[in-house]
């Protein structure tokens, strides 16, 4: 599968649940490229920050873009969920990797960990993260 047919077939595969009578051999060929295919996979990122009702470009790429848009809606708190691999502090402005030892530590970063992108502190990305990143997390790391 070339990355034309990955892209046109991404709505249909990535309207969950999946119905058992979809998982037919280009399911399959369509998995391959997902995991195979580095441009797609960025593109995809895209995809899921726009249905969430963000602008990849209102952020400094789109790695951050995905991290930082991502809600679990099992654990509303960032802390308590290992789907988030950012985390945002509020008073320091800091975006940093959790460290998931029961408490509240964090690695600060100012490189994107995926593109090495500077993630300074621009404006816009800060106050348009979810509510689950402006909550008030511990800050005294
Ligand atoms: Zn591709
Ligand atoms: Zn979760
Ligand atoms: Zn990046």
């Amino acid at each position: 599968m070339d990355c034309a047919a990955y892209r046109q077939l991404f709505p249909k595969y990535t309207d969950f649940p999946i119905e058992l009578e979809d998982q037919t051999d280009e399911f399959d060929a369509w998995n391959e490229h997902a995991s195979d295919c580095n441009e797609c996979q960025e593109w995809a990122m895209g995809q899921y920050v726009e249905r969430r009702g963000y602008r990849v470009s209102d952020f400094p790429c789109v790695h951050i873009a995905d991290a930082v848009t991502f809600t679990c809606h099992m654990h509303p708190d960032p802390w308590d969920c290992p789907d988030y691999t950012i985390v945002y502090m509020k008073k320091s402005k800091l975006y940093g990797l959790p460290i998931r030892d029961g408490g509240s530590a964090f690695i600060p970063i100012n490189y994107c960990p995926w593109c090495g992108v500077h993630l300074g502190s621009r404006e816009p990305f800060s106050r348009r993260l979810p509510l689950a990143f402006l909550s008030d997390v511990e800050d005294d790391a």
